[in-house]
């Protein structure tokens, strides 16, 4: 596209929304309308409003900031045709594979796995990202792009808006942008909680809390910053510039992250001041996803020191609330091997108060989390199952138990059929924890 001068990206009109123009070596689709919902189909539908340009090799997928989001590849050198790529806020490149549909879906409650460059504790996937067709794609979509576009003319000037926009937006300028939300926010996103799979990740971070509270030996995500709320000028601060972050592609979020390691130690006052101010300027209302979701994790310590006013001010906000507690073992010995400085009946007592809650509050799911790993104590797994199992009368649809295994880009079948075992005799709804950053 000779000529094309970079500007400041302008969000293009609403009235263009699926507006498509067939050029000689693509096709363009302005503001195409995806689902609203983030349904758990076996077949790739792609939430929110975004442009599509389709050529002969690939497809590649724009938010209305025009910063690519999702690549796929065609032909016979893509793996299969219901893959793709997914670029994150923290410019990340994450390969959704069907995993040949074996047991994905029963172990991470959704139909595509996630496969990460980063080391991560996922016993399940290969290494796509050594197959030259995903990297390839992964490195060259921009050199992609800008061949399209100079071989496009006489375009109508909203394709011709879009086009500088999404050249503008290289991979330098989205690596500087994912470096500019760190900065917002005080430092990377070590970990989401596994919840925030029901909004595919897509999240707005804000931070209320740094830190946590027990420095665990074991943690591979842990910083070393002491535990600190957050003051509420500080969260203002924060939104403000969130918003100008995010800028022309707001309305494609409806989901808040309430950083980082234990939001829910923040108290009350604060959790809902966040909450409530992150849902007015942000303008969730108004988001073409439905149902707001808001994921925050919490401990042991935190949860059964939560006042029950917490749980009655979170139930009259909008939206559903996920919070994640990090329980790890209901085995003492467990516990002191992993260096988890908290008593089992800790553990339990925890256990307990996340029934009450999950039955007494419709809008609000306490999830837990528990380690997997060779060579535990062996009363780790019996004493889980005392909790997942023995303790519940029936089955619940609430309350989901995830299980988080402790080494790192070991994928193993061994691991897996424990995990199927597990699962199989829960009386909750049971997962894998895949560990993903932002
Ligand atoms: S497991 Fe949770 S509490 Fe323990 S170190 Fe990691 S983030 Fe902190």
């Amino acid at each position: 596209m000779p000529g094309v001068a970079t500007t400041h990206p302008t969000p293009i009109f609403a009235t263009l929304m699926n507006a498509s123009f067939l050029t000689k070596n693509c096709q363009i689709v302005l503001e195409k309308k995806g689902g609203s919902n983030y349904s758990k189909l076996s077949f790739p539908l792609h939430c929110g409003v975004f442009s599509e340009i389709s050529s002969a090799s690939a497809v590649l997928h724009f938010n209305l900031s025009g910063e690519i989001i999702r690549a796929k590849g065609k032909g016979n050198e893509w793996g299969h045709p219901h893959e793709w790529l997914k670029r994150t806020k923290g410019d990340d490149w994450v390969y959704y594979s069907t995993g040949g549909y074996a047991g994905v879906f029963e172990s991470i409650g959704e139909y595509y796995l996630p496969n990460f460059e980063y080391p991560t504790n996922n016993l399940l996937g290969g290494h796509p990202f050594s197959e030259k067709a995903i990297s390839g794609l992964k490195s060259s979509w921009h050199q992609t792009l800008t061949q399209l576009a100079e071989n496009i003319t006489d375009t109508p000037e909203p394709v011709h808006r879009f086009l500088v926009n999404a050249l503008s937006n290289s991979p330098a300028c989205l690596a500087k942008k994912a470096q500019r939300l760190q900065e917002i926010i005080g430092g990377r996103i070590s970990v989401l909680p596994p919840d925030a799979r029901h909004v595919d990740y897509n999240l707005i971070p804000l931070t209320i809390s740094q830190g946590c509270l027990h420095k665990c030996r074991f943690c591979k995500v842990k910083n070393t910053l002491p535990f600190r709320v957050k003051t509420a000028m500080e969260i203002t601060y924060q939104i403000g510039c969130l918003k100008n972050f995010y800028g022309a592609d707001l309305p494609n979020y409806n989901a808040l992250f309430l950083g980082e390691h234990d939001s829910l130690m923040a108290g009350s006052d604060l959790i809902c001041f966040g909450i409530e101010e992150a849902y007015r300027e942000f303008g969730f209302a108004d988001s073409h996803i439905a149902e707001h979701k808001t994921f925050l994790f919490g401990s042991a310590t935190s949860l059964v020191n939560a006042p029950e006013h917490l749980f009655t001010n979170l139930e009259k906000l909008p939206g559903m609330h996920y919070i994640n507690i990090g329980l790890e073992s209901a085995d003492q010995d467990t516990l002191d091997k992993l260096g988890k400085p908290i008593s089992v009946g800790l553990v339990q007592e925890a256990f307990t108060r996340m029934q009450e809650i999950n039955d007494r509050y419709g809008s609000i799911e306490i999830t837990a989390n528990f380690i997997m790993d060779v060579g535990l104590p062996a009363n780790h797994y019996p004493a889980i199952m005392e909790l997942i199992r023995e303790r519940l009368v029936r089955t619940k649809p609430k309350g989901s138990i995830y299980f988080s295994p402790l080494t790192f880009n070991q994928p193993s079948r061994a691991r897996l059929f424990e995990f199927n075992r597990l699962k199989i005799l829960s009386r909750l709804p049971t997962f894998l924890y895949i560990i993903q950053r932002l």
